[in-house]
């Protein structure tokens, strides 16, 4: 690697940690803004991004998507669509023992894992009892999903899950994606860490929330994995604990292992279908016990926000999401 590319490297590091304080200020700027017009702006991008969301999945109603409460956040995607986010704040006289971020549809083509969450949404709607403070973003990439034929990456064509910063981004992304993967354009990593609106959004997101715990939903593998401080959970209804390994890039490799931010992935079985209701429920109630006791038996996970980082590397993989 020469000088040249270093230098470049520190150039692009600098811009994208002024693109993260820019995201993070616009959210900031968007929650406080009061003025009418842009309350019926935002309604209206409300409703029709839900009719595109409630049209494409076959378990999602467009008033699912509606009255779920999941609102425009200020970030949108490659193509101007809203990421849609419901927060469950903290209710009166009761301390929340955690903040909790939800994330699905991180891959457009994995509607399972979209149309879950809505389901989920739909439990915290009727029993959020305040027990933890979530924020809930139920489709993160949502150019990926709507499009007349769904695809993993966003519409830059990066995979969202290598394009966060991790601290190997610059020395092995690029390497990983051309040896590993043979170029596969649904694994390619972008052209740098958090190049992407979604992936910047959600770094800033991170940040704003700081949660204790980020739970991301992906498919088809029937696992859950884990990334971060000990100790994971064993079972999610039928879905064990399976270690995959992370990769530069990837959401459990930055956030996980490098900043010790415990994530947990839950690799439903199939994309294009969801866990029969039962399931679905099971998988919830377990992930909500596993918090709890994640959350007031073992010490709050603490670990650092380090958005943009270069050179040095983190831990190896070898799974295949
Ligand atoms: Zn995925």
């Amino acid at each position: 690697m020469g000088l040249g590319l270093i230098c470049q490297n520190s150039d692009v590091i600098k811009l994208r940690a002024l693109a993260v304080a820019a995201t993070l200020l616009a959210g900031l700027a968007h929650q406080a803004s009061a003025s009418g017009f842009l309350t019926s702006a935002v309604e209206g991008t409300r409703v029709l991004t839900c009719q595109r969301i409630g049209t494409k999945l076959g378990s999602v109603r467009i008033e699912d998507c509606l009255t779920s409460g999941a609102r425009p956040t200020g970030g949108l995607s490659v193509e101007g669509t809203p990421l849609l986010m419901r927060e469950y704040p903290p209710v009166a006289g009761r301390r929340p023992i955690g903040r909790v971020l939800l994330v699905g549809g991180i891959h457009g083509d994995e509607y399972s894992a979209v149309s879950i969450v809505f389901k989920w949404m739909e439990i915290l709607g009727e029993y959020h009892s305040g027990i933890f403070h979530w924020r809930v973003v139920p489709l993160l990439n949502p150019d990926g999903l709507l499009r007349s034929r769904a695809q993993r990456v966003n519409a830059h064509g990066v995979d969202l899950n290598r394009n966060f910063p991790s601290p190997d981004w610059h020395a092995a992304t690029e390497d990983y994606w051309v040896r590993q993967t043979s170029r596969n354009p649904r694994r390619y990593p972008g052209t740098g860490p958090l190049s992407e609106p979604e992936s910047l959004w959600l770094a800033a997101e991170i940040a704003r929330f700081r949660p204790d715990v980020v739970v991301s939903v992906h498919a088809p593998h029937s696992v859950v994995d884990y990334d971060g401080p000990p100790e994971p959970p064993q079972r999610l209804g039928s879905l064990s604990l399976r270690m995959l390994g992370t990769y530069p890039g990837s959401l459990g490799r930055w956030a996980g292992v490098h900043m010790g931010l415990p994530v947990v992935t839950i690799e439903l079985p199939s994309a294009g279908s969801m866990p029969a209701a039962t399931e679905q429920r099971t998988i919830w109630v377990d992930l909500v016990s596993w918090l709890k006791e994640r959350l007031t038996e073992q010490p709050r996970p603490e670990w650092t926000f380090d958005a943009i980082t270069a050179g040095g590397s983190a831990g190896a993989g070898a799974g295949s999401r």
